[in-house]
């Protein structure tokens, strides 16, 4: 060992720190993950693909009347999948069609339309109201919006993201998981996110806890309008009212430790923003109702092929087809959707955190969180300006102790809360780690403060 090292393992020891994973030797969810990931058949979601667009058409608008094309045809052929995963997955997973006539606003359209989102529930075993989503877009377009009748063949935009949805449903009815993991198919995305906007609110307000969503939409071509293979990873973009530590951003960095430790060949790029310029997508309807939402995006899209009709302009073509489509990239992206949902369905869920302050004297953090008697947790902490968790602190390092109410004190020495954040998550007894829970920012405990007694009331 030389002096550098030495030095490095005493601050550690000291300071009972380690740097963040992935760790060195995966915990036992980890082996199960990898069986998990190996199931991801990149064939199947090329055949998902290729089905889908055989439907000519699935704008909202094309008919319903026919087995072989347009949205009536799509959505049946969808459901018949997903019953035959539930068929054989011991009465784990239901299907069911969500159905609604919903106003629309997009020029040249009705002003209302019939919804149907095909959603596959996976119920959990031990806490069945805690959920997880994971949604594509199985309506398309072509340059005219409105244009329910001509090709819009959505390859990439959103059949790619709709054969995530059930290639991952798939793989993880295999087994059971304590929580409830849900697999949809949205409609009208296209028209303003119309489908998942009834689905995320049916959802809430059935009074399940929604920890988390993902939102698969585009996420199949790899050859950018620069000529050049972007292959390696899947951008992650994520809303937030304020600040770097929304329940979307802590999503997202769930989604980046999945892919850190289980997939750690293909990256996940988060981008601290809610979408791109000007673009839309389901994980939206998920964050206006207040849930951990993300969107995963192929990092160079083609703007030769979405939303275009599918013709050849100066010799050459546009059209979001097949030829264009990397199922292997599309496999890759399934395997961080898969690690992501197995390893929350299996931790406990996130702890609460109720309160965090500095010691004064001696520069330490207090954290005060709620975490359920017996379940075991671990603090992350990192520079303000970091992205993501740079520092892990054990339990035993930090030594939570039981206050008066209920809840539990932590320590974390020589982190000073005044210049970095610091979270904490809950660690099941197979390892698995829940979303991070932070405390809120301090400006909001400055609103709090500044605020009549008794007029404490708007909890922003
Ligand atoms: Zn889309």
């Amino acid at each position: 060992m030389n002096l550098l090292r030495i030095a490095v393992a005493l601050v550690l020891s000291t300071a009972g720190l380690a740097q963040e994973p992935p760790p060195a030797s995966p915990p036992a969810i980890g082996a199960e993950v990898a069986r998990l990931l190996a199931n991801v058949d990149a064939e199947r979601i090329d055949t998902t693909v290729r089905k889908l667009v055989g439907f000519g058409t699935r704008h909202v608008l094309s008919r319903t009347d026919s087995d072989t094309e347009g949205t009536g045809a799509a959505r049946r052929w969808l459901r018949a999948e997903f019953d035959a995963i539930a068929a054989a997955s011991g009465g784990r997973l239901t299907v069911a069609l969500q159905e609604a006539v919903v106003p629309c606003t997009r020029p040249g359209m009705p002003r209302e339309l019939a919804i149907v989102n095909v959603i596959a529930t996976l119920r959990g075993s031990s806490d069945p109201d805690r959920v997880y989503v994971v949604g594509g877009h199985y309506d398309s377009r072509n340059g005219d919006g409105a244009d329910g009748k001509e090709l819009a063949p959505g390859a990439v935009d959103d059949a790619s993201g709709t054969a995530v949805a059930l290639e991952a449903c798939r793989v993880l009815a295999a087994r059971a998981f304590p929580a409830t993991i849900v697999f949809v198919a949205y409609d009208a995305e296209e028209q303003g996110l119309l489908g998942s906007a009834a689905h995320a609110k049916a959802l809430v307000d059935s009074g399940v806890r929604v920890d988390g969503m993902i939102g698969c939409d585009i996420v199949g071509n790899t050859l950018g309008m620069d000529g050049r293979r972007h292959d390696r990873h899947v951008r992650c973009f994520s809303y937030a009212p304020s600040g770097n530590d929304s329940l979307g951003r802590s999503m997202a960095r769930a989604v980046a430790f999945a892919a850190r430790t289980y997939v750690p060949e293909f990256g996940v790029k988060l981008i601290w923003r809610g979408d791109r310029y000007g673009r839309g997508g389901d994980h939206r309807s998920f964050f206006e109702q207040g849930v951990p939402a993300v969107r995963l995006s192929e990092p160079r899209e083609d703007f030769s092929r979405q939303h275009q009709n599918v013709v050849e302009r100066d010799g050459a073509p546009y059209g979001d087809l097949p030829a264009w489509f990397d199922r292997a990239y599309t496999a890759r992206v399934t395997q961080v959707v898969v690690a992501t949902l197995a390893e929350l369905a299996s931790a406990p869920p996130p702890p609460r955190v109720v309160n965090a302050q500095l010691r004064r004297d001696r520069y330490d953090t207090e954290l005060v969180y709620e975490l359920p008697e017996g379940i075991a947790c671990e603090f992350v902490w990192r520079e303000t300006t970091d992205a993501d968790w740079t520092h892990t602190i054990d339990m035993a390092a930090a030594a939570p102790r039981a206050t008066a109410s209920g809840r539990w004190l932590a320590t974390l020495s020589s982190v000073c809360l005044d210049d970095v954040v610091v979270g904490v998550r809950a660690v099941g007894a197979d390892g698995s780690r829940s979303r991070v829970a932070t405390p809120p920012e301090p400006d909001r405990f400055d609103q709090r403060a500044r605020a009549p007694r008794g007029t404490e009331t708007t909890g922003r």
